[in-house]
């Protein structure tokens, strides 16, 4: 028997990854894995067609969902686990970050023109079927030609801080914190390694968080060390997971990251209790 392994981050076809929800769940089980988080940015779309597959596949899954926040202009994503899938609060905010992101898509669109770059918004529905975002204008510029690669287009143009990118209305570390709080679920600091500013991460570390993503595709031991001794000094869970986007990050397969059955159980005790009290 596989000992158990739960990747708590992966994307679908409902925000920017190329694997549908079904599909998604069906790899988790041919890489072994016994529990999966579905964590797509900004949605929760993906947990109407997975919550009734992983029953029939018999793998354990953990509602989640990774937030955009600011902390005073710095990008931070926020990973929420175990809240209840039919959670308003959840999908009010879900329903918020959908309006934030057309308009910021509308922005860099303009930003873009301004470069003879000429994209339409039909152009990149074309290259989504769920929230829109970043990668999908990298696609629409790959396809029309102004660029050869999604790399490109982001260290040229789209990037954070490069000349096209804009990051439109916002929502505050704390109150992403408070969203998934009040929807009875877990706030956790994802892939920390790409939190470039000292002062982001000290500010961070003094929030009310649940957790740390101490296990992420590309962190280095040395560093997976200092954030496991920052969870233990706070009480914090210690979670992990790979990324997962499909062709878009081949760097990243499911189940690259993962964590043990004793920290699933944690959470997913969590989620059962959250259940029970909302229903
Ligand atoms: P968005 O949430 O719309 O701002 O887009 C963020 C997504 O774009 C992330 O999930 C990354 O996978 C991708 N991304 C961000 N920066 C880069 C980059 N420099 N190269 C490739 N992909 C990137
Ligand atoms: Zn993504
Ligand atoms: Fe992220
Ligand atoms: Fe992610």
């Amino acid at each position: 028997m596989n000992p158990f392994k739960a990747d708590l981050h992966c994307h679908s076809t409902c925000s920017d990854g190329d694997t549908s929800p079904v599909e998604l769940l069906k790899m988790a089980v041919d890489a072994g894995l016994s529990g999966l988080s579905i964590t797509d940015h900004d949605t929760i779309a993906a947990y109407r067609t997975a919550i009734p597959k992983a029953k029939e596949l018999n793998l354990k899954l953990l509602p989640g969902v990774e937030f955009s926040s600011v902390n005073k202009q710095t990008p931070v994503h926020i990973l929420g686990y175990a809240f209840h899938e039919e959670s308003k609060m959840i999908s009010d905010f879900c329903e918020r970050h959908f309006e934030r992101r057309q308009e910021r898509n509308k922005e860099i669109l303009e930003l873009l023109s301004k470069h003879a770059i000429f994209l339409t918004e039909a152009d990149l529905q074309k290259e989504h079927s769920g929230t829109p975002g970043r990668p999908h204008i990298a696609l629409a510029m790959m396809r029309k030609g102004y660029v050869k690669t999604l790399k490109e287009a982001f260290t040229k143009y789209i990037g954070d801080h490069k000349p096209c990118y804009a990051q439109g209305p916002r929502f505050s570390v704390e109150e992403t914190i408070e969203v998934i709080h009040r929807a009875g679920g877990l706030a956790v600091i994802a892939h920390p390694d790409q939190i470039k500013s000292s002062k982001t991460v000290k500010d961070l570390l003094s929030m009310g968080f649940d957790g740390i993503e101490v296990y992420y595709a590309r962190n280095d031991p040395n560093s997976q060390h200092k954030w496991l001794q920052a969870c233990q000094n706070r009480g914090w869970f210690t979670t992990g997971g790979s990324d997962y986007h499909g062709s878009i990050k081949p760097n990243n397969p499911i189940g690259c990251s993962w964590i043990g059955e004793e920290t699933f159980q944690h959470l997913y005790i969590h989620y059962i209790n959250n259940h029970a009290t909302l229903h």
